[in-house]
């Protein structure tokens, strides 16, 4: 596996997650597997000189060494050193400007990451590269691997976790990535005039994956596939969608030493407490009747992909619902006034939070009995998944990810996790939000549909082995696979 971030040692977003988490889970399967990063500054200390190694790129020597550092059972990270360009602040950028040599220093990550596994002297089954930094490993195997006896022809799959980073940057790049101009073209690596990493991965890949069902289908849209929707369709017989997974161990109700009560699905009486201690945590009432009113939460990136615009046309609204709103988020600080002034407003009704608090994420979950995420767009979602394990129902806009792991509760049948709703209008929130409202009143049936949504599979586990076919798949029509672009 080739990424720029993996836990435990660099981490800006679910990519970090995911490559940290997903060589652990097919280690337990029985699989071997070595994940190759950068080594950031601060994440581990340069090796030794003795131990270095020359890497050339575009003409251009670069100072690499190489550090093995286990993980787990079957599985251990590689960290790319080569401080040049990876030992200073910021992995991408530094505040909200990006690394200007981007294209080299990830471009040399990919070119590494390959010469080690070469050197390494084992054929691997598959190569799976994350997202646009890791773009250009799939079309060097193309190109100055082709023939190599070790590596040439190995399977290569590529993961999108967000279409909206392309990697684009001018032509003028090529030479110094070592990528002829021959495949700058749509087919190749050229998008609308510049080149792009994240189509290389596209382009050059056996199966290319995202983080949800849903997202899948809905990236081959215009609406949602930012541009990269014709790419996709190209290659849409090879696109699937594999939910990410959970931390179970750190989002486990039974065991979260952040929250004051632990409990179980059969001890749900305790969310009680942490509903008492949430409250406080706002500085609201905690006592009758407020105790007893629905609580909703909602912990998110404040930005317009969470649904904050169209959640902003009926914020009067939600006061009058008779719940109590959480917020705990930060971001555009448009929406952060919004919310403050909403407070202000209903100080019994609406409690808000603006910042990053672990320890308040966790109580939240704990302590509310809803959670609200109306995203115009969600890839996969974490929140969500942590609320059907906590026992707190999601309420959520009908979109990738939410979609495939929310199944909308039908007081008919009695079935379902949680509410959804198509449109990404205040209206249709507003409704979904009120048959939430109804439902709640009916102790025994929420009580049912908590237990429902507890019960539900979201160990990485389960996406490991959907993982696992893939690369059987890739393998296997490894021979059929023709590049796109004769390099
Ligand atoms: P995204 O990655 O698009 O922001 P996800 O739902 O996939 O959305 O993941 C968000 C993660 O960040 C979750 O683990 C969530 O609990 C956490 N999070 C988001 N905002 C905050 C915050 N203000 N304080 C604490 N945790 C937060």
């Amino acid at each position: 596996m080739i990424s720029s971030e993996a836990v435990p040692f660099a981490k800006t977003g679910g990519l970090g997650d995911v490559a940290g988490a997903l060589p652990l889970a097919l280690g337990r399967l029985g699989h071997d597997v070595t994940v190759i990063l950068p080594r950031y500054r601060g994440s581990e200390p340069a090796l030794a000189s003795t131990d270095r190694r020359v890497v050339p790129l575009g003409g251009r020597p670069f100072d690499v060494a190489f550090l093995v550092r286990p993980l787990g059972e079957n599985a251990r990270a590689v960290l790319v050193d080569c401080p040049e360009l990876f030992d200073r602040e910021g992995i991408y950028g530094w505040g909200i400007t990006d690394h200007p040599d981007n294209p080299r220093r990830f471009a040399l990550l990919s070119r590494a990451a390959l010469e080690y596994i070469r050197d390494a002297g084992v054929r691997p089954s598959i190569i799976h590269a994350h997202d646009w930094p890791t773009g250009l490993a799939p079309l060097y195997l193309h190109t100055r691997f082709r023939e190599d006896p070790l590596i040439g022809g190995v399977a290569t799959v590529f993961t999108i976790h967000n279409l909206a980073y392309q990697g684009l940057y001018p032509p003028e790049w090529l030479p110094a990535l070592e990528v002829s101009w021959d495949l700058f073209t749509p087919e190749g690596i050229e998008f609308w005039g510049r080149l792009s990493l994240l189509k290389a991965g596209i382009n050059f890949s056996d199966v290319i994956t995202t983080v949800s069902r849903r997202y899948a289908k809905e990236i081959l849209t215009p609406e949602l596939g930012f541009g990269f929707d014709g790419v996709l369709r190209r290659r849409a017989a090879d696109l699937v969608g594999i939910l990410n997974g959970i931390d179970e161990e750190r989002w486990n109700p039974a065991t979260d030493q952040l929250v004051p009560v632990r409990y179980t699905a059969d001890s749900l009486e305790a969310k009680a407490d942490c509903k008492r201690e949430l409250l406080r945590a706002f500085g609201l009432r905690a006592e009758t009747p407020d105790l007893e009113r629905p609580v909703v939460a909602i912990i998110s990136r404040l930005v317009d992909q969470k649904g904050f615009d169209f959640l902003g046309q009926v914020l009067d609204e939600l006061p009058r619902l008779g719940a109590t709103f959480l917020l705990l988020g930060s971001g555009d600080p448009g929406y952060e006034t919004m919310w403050r002034q909403l407070a202000a407003g209903y100080p019994e009704r609406v409690g808000v939070h603006i910042g990053f608090d672990e320890r308040l994420a966790h109580l939240m979950e704990a302590g509310a009995d809803m959670l609200l995420m109306p995203s115009r767009y969600e890839p996969c979602g974490l929140n969500q998944m942590y609320s059907l394990r906590y026992g707190t129902v999601p309420i959520v806009r009908a979109t990738g990810g939410l979609d495939d792991t929310v199944r909308n509760y039908s007081e008919k049948s009695g079935r379902g996790t949680g509410f959804t709703f198509e449109q990404p209008s205040g209206a249709a929130l507003l409704r979904a939000l009120r048959r939430a409202l109804r439902v709640y009143q009916h102790k025994d049936e929420w009580r049912a549909l908590q237990q429902q949504g507890m019960r539900q599979d979201h160990s990485w586990d389960a996406s490991a082995r959907e993982y696992v076919k893939v690369y059987r798949r890739a393998a296997a029509r490894h021979a059929a696979f023709r590049p796109t672009t004769a390099p």
